[in-house]
């Protein structure tokens, strides 16, 4: 971007919505140019602070008339460095819309701002009786509308599917500065016309930013219970599978294995869940009005011996006691130095030969690193973090997208493609739906400003 065209973007942002909110001071910048991982790296002038959907609009305007990119970001918590302006482009910071609307608790409905935490909505929420129907372990700081903008899928996908599955209705800018609000008084059914919510469900900030959501609501149940079940190996776990997701109530089948469980218990400085520690462990959360317990242990009376051990919790510290097995690996992860993530999906039939092969494969192109598999069982999804290579040496993750590719998986399971992925595209989707993908990105945002270089190249 020419500097003049560069000063000219960010008076005109100044004047729309007031000096305080472009910020170039470097301090305040740097957490914003880098992802949640420190793998990737950005270099953004300024990081803009929209509070209305009118100051969106604006931004979105200047960035066209001056040709500027715009990266849009919430929480920062993305693992494929889609909020990361690696090209030099301005950060939308959206936190500042962070509006929480009135419980519509006859429709089991809400309307939020883009910039509003998963926690604080699961707050707000909670309070009618109601929840989201997708939790993350990044809840804290996740947006809802980073959360749609790259389909978040979760905790509970099993039970309430991904994000787009929550999503009644969006209000977005797109890449013309045209407003729509699309379904804002959540009908159910409205068939008119193409799903442009839906299209921007997945869309990582490359057709609009997101300003606000109509969420769909879920019942809070009376009664939720986890068991932790230890199985001899991948391909036991897999095989329980059928059983484990007809368990009335079902709503998280994790997996975790013992190599990332030691690592865990090292970081948290706890004792192992289950001792002597098996190969696979699954992580069952089973939710409803009455005992949840009794239909887990008519699961596993049919399971007979192929469940070797079993740790189970009912009162909310013991659950998020035993949640933490499952949910520290990230940050586990991270504490022992700088991750490379890989989330696929491969089909069930072939998982536990892909977990079963993967060590090797990264120990062939990255000697003497750690590999860690877990993820969501129930959905297919794991999640590969590989630890030791340098920041730009992307071997390991690539031979781990080969594998997928092999299987028939997909090379983004959940996370989304951002920057990270772009390369892999083509052969994930083929021409003719990235030629699809284009024709669409052209129309909504033809002068190319929308987190340009995230999804397609
Ligand atoms: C510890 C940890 C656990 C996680 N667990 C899960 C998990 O279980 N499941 C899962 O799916 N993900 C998970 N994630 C990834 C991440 O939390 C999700 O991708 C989340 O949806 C990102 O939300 P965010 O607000 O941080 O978005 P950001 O990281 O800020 O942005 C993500 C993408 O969305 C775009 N974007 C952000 N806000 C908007 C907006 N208002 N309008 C348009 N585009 C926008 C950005 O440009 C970018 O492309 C995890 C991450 C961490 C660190």
């Amino acid at each position: 971007v020419p500097p003049v065209a560069l000063d000219a973007f960010l008076d005109g942002a100044r004047a729309a919505l007031g000096a305080a909110r472009v910020i170039t001071d470097p301090d305040v910048v740097g957490p914003h140019a880098t992802d949640w991982t420190g793998r990737w790296q950005g270099r953004p002038p300024a990081v803009l602070r929209p509070g209305s959907v009118a100051d969106v609009a604006a931004v979105v305007v200047l960035a066209r008339r001056h040709r500027i990119g715009l990266v849009p970001q919430g929480g920062n918590t993305g693992l494929v460095a889609g909020a990361t302006p690696l090209g030099g482009e301005v950060v939308v910071d959206l936190r500042r819309l962070d509006a929480l609307g009135p419980v519509d608790v006859a429709a089991a409905q809400v309307t939020v701002g883009a910039g509003a935490t998963l926690a604080a909505v699961q707050i707000h929420v909670g309070s009618a009786g109601l929840a989201v129907g997708v939790d993350l372990g990044a809840r804290d700081s996740a947006t809802i509308g980073g959360m749609v903008a790259t389909n978040a899928g979760g905790l509970h996908v099993v039970r309430h599917w991904t994000m787009r599955a929550q999503v009644l209705g969006v209000a977005a800018v797109l890449g013309r500065g045209d407003v729509v609000d699309l379904n804002p008084t959540g009908l159910v059914k409205d068939n008119t016309g193409y799903d442009l919510a839906g299209l921007l469900c997945g869309s990582e900030g490359t057709l609009g930013i997101i300003t606000s959501v109509r969420l769909r609501l879920v019942p809070v149940p009376a009664e939720r219970a986890a068991v932790l079940l230890g199985f001899a190996s991948v391909a036991d776990a897999v095989d329980a599978l059928p059983r484990l997701r007809s368990v009335p109530g079902a709503q998280a089948i994790e997996l975790v294995l013992a190599d990332g469980v030691r690592l865990v218990a090292a970081h948290i400085d706890r004792r192992l869940p289950l001792d002597p520690l098996p190969d696979a462990l699954v992580l069952l959360e089973v939710a409803g009005d009455r005992d949840p317990l009794g239909a887990v242990q008519a699961a596993l009376d049919q399971l007979g011996s192929s469940v070797v051990a079993t740790a189970a919790a009912t009162e909310p510290a013991a659950l998020a006691a035993l949640w933490r097995w499952r949910e520290a690996h990230p940050d586990a992860a991270a504490a022992r130095g700088l991750v490379h993530k890989a989330d696929v999906t491969v089909p069930l039939g072939g998982l536990a030969a892909f977990v079963a092969e993967v060590p090797a494969a990264v120990e062939a192109v990255a000697p003497g690193a750690t590999t860690l598999v877990y993820g969501h069982l129930g959905d297919g999804n794991l999640h590969v973090n590989v630890i030791g290579p340098a920041a730009d040496d992307s071997r390991a993750v690539d031979v781990v997208l080969e594998l997928v590719l092999a299987q028939g998986g997909s090379v983004s399971a959940e996370h989304g493609v951002g920057r990270a992925k772009v390369a892999w595209m083509a052969r994930q989707r083929g021409p003719a739906a990235v030629a699809a993908m284009r024709a669409v990105k052209g129309a909504l945002d033809p002068d190319g400003i929308l987190n340009p270089g995230a999804v397609l190249a």
